[in-house]
């Protein structure tokens, strides 16, 4: 194959994968109506693929899926992008890491963001997934670069895959789109439990050494090699 056709075929690819990646978001309850999205950088290039603009979710095909270049602009597609492909181009531009981004106004983890309030690491499984605290990024309307901004300051001072964007929702990244809603679905999950958790108590913290272990462990040595 020529660059050319092979770049296009690596689009086809993951046109259906960020397409079937969005089934996990209504499938985990984390958004509603048309909210919420997920990107993928196309690797080696200076483009994404995410999810258009106020398509319902049952009829999000892989053709509706739209080619950005990193600063936004559609390169392919029939549809208008989503709303946040200017932050999502922001966070690839700026963290060469990513390779996926996922955003949701799940409902647990943004009523965290809605009183700016990081999520204590008090479970072993945020201590796995996250390496401590689910930080909290600075409050940011669309328009600009603040959102994108916001995100790539937050997550450069922490471990976290995920940031709770104040009086917003949540953005996670990950090497992978696949591993970006795995940390959204888990940031759910965690804020979930440890919401509960404080209606009868005060939560133990897990200590920063056993923090550090935990996600040692879970980053490099857990699951199948
Ligand atoms: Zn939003």
């Amino acid at each position: 194959m020529t660059a050319v056709t092979e770049v296009a075929a690596t689009i086809q690819t993951l046109r259906r994968e960020v397409c079937a990646l969005h089934a996990q978001l209504t499938r985990y309850q984390l958004v509603v109506w048309t909210a919420g999205n997920v990107s993928a950088r196309v690797p080696g290039q200076d483009l994404l693929v995410i999810k258009p603009s106020g398509v319902a979710y049952a009829d999000l095909t892989p053709d509706h899926m739209v080619v950005c270049d990193l600063r936004g602009r559609v390169v392919e597609g029939e549809h208008a992008p989503s709303s946040d492909t200017e932050a999502q181009a922001y966070v690839y531009r700026h963290l060469p890491r990513v390779g996926g981004v996922v955003h949701t106004h799940s409902t647990y983890a943004t009523a965290w963001a809605a009183r700016g309030e990081p999520i204590p690491c008090v479970l072993t499984m945020a201590a796995d997934e996250f390496g401590g605290d689910i930080p909290v990024g600075p409050f940011a309307v669309i328009g600009d670069d603040s959102i994108g901004r916001g995100i790539v300051e937050t997550l450069g001072q922490s471990r976290s895959a995920a940031v709770l964007m104040q009086n917003h929702g949540v953005f996670t990244i990950g090497p992978t789109a696949r591993a970006a809603v795995k940390a959204a679905v888990m940031c759910e999950d965690v804020a979930r439990t440890v919401h509960i958790s404080r209606q009868l108590g005060q939560p133990i913290p897990v200590e920063q050494a056993s923090v550090d272990q935990l996600y040692e462990r879970y980053q490099n040595v857990y699951g199948q090699r």
